[in-house]
Formats: C-alpha cells, sequence, structure tokens
C-alpha cells in the first residue's frame, strides 16, 4: 500500500472543509425546479482544479436557455494512466431546492456552517461529499506524483436531479468517442452510513394510471348501475395474482427479492356514502426485476383489466360498460446489472476490506440512479459511498469523516484498479 497517498489526504482535510463549502456557496439548483442551474459552480471548480496538473480537462456544455449561461456545464478532469483504458469518477455539480426554509436550523441552504466534524448545507452531502472527496483522492495522486493504472476522469456533470438529459445522458448521447468499452466507472451517490452497501442493479420502473368508467348510481341498488370501484379493486387482486405467478422470480441481490406492483393513489368522484361513483381511477407503481420484458408486463395487464371488464360487461343505451383505459405516467426499462465480477466491484470490495475492515454488501435497488446510463452502453458502474442519507433533507450535512474516509478508497480505486 502506498501509505503516502493516505497520509497526503489527511492533510488535505482542511483543504477538503473549505472546498467543499465553497461549493455549496454556489447555488447550482436544477432548472427543471426553477433555479439558475450549475454554471456558477463550473466555473468556480474550473478555475480551482486548472493548476493541479491534471493532464487534460475538457468541458462539454449542453445548450440550455433556462439556465445561466444558457448551458449545462460538463467537466472532465483526466490524469493519465499506464493502462488505456479508463476510470470514471462521477459526481453531479446539480442540487435540489431547499424545501421549507423554516426547517433549516442550523445553516441556512446556501450559507453553509461547519460544526461538530459535519458541514451544513443544500448539497453538502448530495452531491458535493463524494465531489470533493474525489478531488481531493486526485489531488493527492497529483502531488505525490503517483500515476494511475488506468487513466482517472473525474465527471462533474450536470442535471442528475432532473433525468441528466443535460449531464451525462448528454455525453453518452452527443459524446460517444468519450467513453470506451473496457471502461468501468464509480457513481458516488448514494450508500450506507458505514459504507458497506455496494448497489450493481436496478429494477425496471413502471408507473400506470387504470380508469374505469362504469354506471353511477344509487348504493342501495348496485344491481342497477356499474360499480367502477368494485372493477378497481377486483383488477389489484388480479393484478397481485399475476404478478405472484408469471413474474415471481426471486433474486436476493434485491430487497425486497422480487418484483412489486403497488396501488398507490386512488381516486373516485364520489362525493357521498350513498353514491355508486361514475368513474375510478388507480394508479399502480411496479419495481420489476431485471431480466423481464415491460412490453410484455403492460400487455399482461391489459390482458387482466380485459378480463375484468368481460366479467362485468353490460350495456346501456347501445353503450358498453366498462370503459376501461390504461395510461403510462413513467416508465424506465432496467440497464442491465453491473456483473459482481467486474474490476471495479471486485477492487472496491478490496479497498473497502484493506482500508476499513469491512465486508461490503453487494446488492440492487428499487429505484433509478444515473449509472444506469454507464451500465446501457456496457461500462460496469458501480454505485457506492458512505452518507448518512441526509440528502433532499432540511439540515442536509456531510460528515468530513466519512468525506476523507471516502477519499482513501477512490485514492485505493485510481491505483489499483486493473
Ligand atoms: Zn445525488
Amino acid at each position: 500500500m502506498n501509505m503516502n497517498i493516505y497520509s497526503k489526504i489527511d492533510s488535505l482535510r482542511e483543504y477538503a472543509v473549505n472546498l467543499l463549502i465553497e461549493l455549496i456557496k454556489r447555488p447550482a439548483v436544477n432548472p427543471s425546479f426553477g433555479g439558475e442551474g450549475e454554471y456558477e459552480k463550473a466555473m468556480f471548480l474550473l478555475r480551482e482544479i486548472e493548476q493541479w496538473g491534471f493532464d487534460d480537462i475538457k468541458v462539454v456544455n449542453a445548450p440550455d436557455p433556462r439556465a445561466k449561461g444558457g448551458v449545462r456545464p460538463n467537466i472532465l478532469a483526466y490524469i493519465k494512466g499506464s493502462g488505456k483504458e479508463k476510470l470514471w469518477i462521477l459526481t453531479h455539480l446539480d442540487v435540489v431546492p431547499p424545501g421549507d426554509l423554516n426547517a433549516w436550523t442550523i445553516a441556512k441552504p446556501f450559507e453553509p456552517v461547519y460544526v461538530n466534524g459535519r458541514v451544513y448545507g443544500r448539497g453538502a452531502e448530495d452531491n458535493g461529499q463524494s465531489m470533493v472527496a474525489s478531488l481531493i483522492a486526485a489531488k493527492a495522486l497529483l502531488e505525490e506524483g503517483v500515476k494511475p493504472k488506468r487513466t482517472i476522469v473525474l465527471a462533474f456533470v450536470s442535471d442528475e436531479e432532473a433525468g441528466s438529459e443535460y449531464g451525462l445522458g448528454y455525453l453518452v448521447e452527443n459524446h460517444r468517442e468519450l467513453f470506451s468499452p473496457g471502461d468501468v466507472a464509480l457513481v458516488p451517490d448514494a450508500g450506507a452510513s458505514d459504507g458497506s452497501f455496494i448497489e450493481v442493479a436496478e429494477k425496471s420502473i413502471l408507473w400506470t394510471r387504470l380508469r374505469v368508467k362504469g354506471i353511477q348510481v344509487h348504493a342501495s341498488i348496485p344491481h342497477k348501475g356499474l360499480n367502477p370501484h368494485r372493477i378497481s379493486a377486483e383488477f389489484i387482486l388480479l393484478l397481485d395474482k399475476l404478478i405472484r405467478e408469471k413474474y415471481g422470480r426471486i433474486d436476493e441481490l434485491f430487497d425486497p427479492p422480487y418484483t412489486t406492483c403497488e396501488p398507490t393513489m386512488a381516486r373516485n368522484p364520489s362525493g357521498s356514502p350513498n353514491i355508486i361513483p361514475g368513474e375510478h381511477e388507480v394508479v399502480v407503481d411496479c419495481r420489476v426485476l431485471p431480466g423481464y420484458n415491460l412490453d410484455e408486463l403492460l400487455n399482461d395487464v391489459k390482458i387482466v383489466f380485459e378480463q375484468v371488464k368481460n366479467k362485468y360487461v353490460k350495456t346501456v343505451n347501445g353503450v358498453e360498460y366498462p370503459q376501461l383505459t390504461i395510461e403510462v405516467l413513467n416508465r424506465a426499462d432496467a440497464a442491465p446489472p453491473t456483473p459482481i465480477d467486474s474490476p471495479i466491484v471486485k477492487t472496491l470490495v478490496k479497498a473497502l476490506e484493506e482500508l476499513r475492515g469491512l465486508k461490503p454488501k453487494i446488492g440492487g435497488i428499487g429505484g433509478g440512479t444515473v449509472a444506469a446510463f454507464f451500465r446501457r452502453i456496457g461500462i460496469p458502474a458501480a454505485v457506492w459511498s458512505t452518507i448518512d442519507e441526509t440528502a433532499h433533507m432540511p439540515n442536509e450535512y456531510s460528515k468530513i469523516d466519512n468525506l476523507i474516509a471516502d477519499a482513501k478508497v477512490m485514492a485505493y480505486l485510481m491505483m489499483n484498479t486493473p
């Protein structure tokens, strides 16, 4: 082990605190949430790292008239390695809005404070902590003159909080030459409070709204109308059965280890306990294990819907009821999982064992992260960091001990990822 690098990182602690504070002071609220965007923060960061000795620094601007400067900047800072394959460490510049200002009792969102070993402010944890960790890991290598194995790309991207259309999505779509098949990636933007969880897979997401039109009638004479609420309820039960029977695979990477389909929102226009409504709608949130095809699932949902319809079908004045519609509100097909024997995962596991005596759990989650963009183009990506999960909350903070410890893991990856 190269101990100089780790003591170098320790010596950069005060610098790291100040850098994190300076980054938070430049509010980079995502324009999709009414903010001015990442321009100021990116310009500050560019000036900061200019003289560090990176082999190359590229700026790729995605045009966006809503943002300050008319662009959404993406910064790529390179340290040339001995091999030609790359290790990406990707963090995002943008932040979410502060939310309720009265709930910020320790610091104002963009006036960060450093107390009890923590820096408080919007973006302190999400994604400032990991951004600064990657920066001081690189700074330590550059100052000690240590050549990494792979070429290191520190990527500081825009728009992670609103879908990455102007961030990693833009780079993949418009600058594919930046990526090569042998690359690997670390996305330090989620994790556990002791750093023991490595995310390598995601479920697909499918939100659907199901509308049933029935016939409104007094609740005491249901046989004269058609109760869409009852039809919805029956459909939900059948959907559950379908998921258990046809989509019932178990994958222990995930918690829970199966596909879920949960009714979440419901609405009907009945304004009184004794009125059967003429309409009913329910929204279902499905998290589907990778490997299942969402088109096929949607088709099966339609078949079940038809079955329920046929059970209740009734013609009134030449019109057939119930009338059913399915609307897809959101769909994200899961990217192929990162193999657990890929070099990024194996080296990360070794780093956590050697530096922290940890045996991390490798698993999947139910939602989408920016890592999916890497995985879709065949680049294995691990999502990992050590955080208390205060992202998007008031009094968001970063523990500086975690920042320093994560910087050491990142330096280990830079020096050792084969
Ligand atoms: Zn984030």
